[in-house]
């Protein structure tokens, strides 16, 4: 008895690749709907047939294909910044659910390959459509495959990473102005009576 609810189990068989496609804001909003009997097993285009048959099985349902409606399935293929094209606007980085896009302003910014899950997310964000998708090579695909569960596991690790890391730096904003608030608040406030300031 590991005490996983059957949402833990359902995403844990997910590609975690966070791309929202199958209309849910990320894979455990997924899982959970699938769990609670609302969404059907069929609308991850990233993990196609695989994750629908290891769904099916988990559940005891038959398999399904794919359901058209949330994408198609398509070969891995992970981005890649043209970067003769690159303004350094760094507007794809706060795009990208697992931080895999490097860069600061006006420079060229690049994708860790290895941390890219191929979600896509960052392609509309950028300007000047310099972000492409690149199939992997023929030679990689065997071991892409190998490792979908080490994948999963890494690109969630980062995601939790970075949605803590958000967190974090939305409270200290809301401490700063709150601070800030205060002074101002303080500096205002008309002097105590008999109280000259001198
Ligand atoms: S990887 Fe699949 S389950 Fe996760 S968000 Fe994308 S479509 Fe949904
Ligand atoms: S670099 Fe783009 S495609 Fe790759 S994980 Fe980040 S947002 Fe997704
Ligand atoms: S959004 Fe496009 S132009 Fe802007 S930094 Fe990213 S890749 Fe470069």
């Amino acid at each position: 008895m590991t005490g996983e609810t059957l949402a833990e189990k359902i995403e844990a068989l997910l590609p975690q690749t966070q791309c929202g496609k199958c209309s849910f804001s990320g894979c455990q909003p997924y899982a959970q709907a699938i769990a609670s009997g609302s969404a059907d097993i069929n609308q991850c285009p990233p993990g196609g047939r695989v994750v629908i048959r290891d769904l099916a099985a988990l559940l005891s349902v038959p398999e399904k294909p794919l359901n058209p409606e949330y994408g198609q399935e398509r070969p891995p293929a992970v981005a890649m910044i043209i970067e003769e094209d690159c303004i350094g606007c760094t507007k794809c980085i706060p795009a990208c659910p697992v931080d895999a896009i490097l860069g600061t302003a006006k420079q060229m910014h690049t994708v860790l390959i290895a941390e890219c899950t191929g979600c896509e997310l960052c392609l509309p964000s950028c300007p000047v459509d310099c972000i492409v998708m690149q199939p992997l090579p023929q030679e990689s695909l065997a071991t892409w495959t190998a490792r979908r569960k080490e994948r999963a596991t890494l690109a969630k690790r980062r995601f939790e990473a970075r949605r803590v890391r958000l967190q974090r730096q939305e409270a200290e904003r809301r401490e700063r102005l709150q601070k800030k608030k205060a002074a101002l608040l303080q500096k205002q406030r008309p002097p105590a009576p008999g109280n000259t300031g001198r």
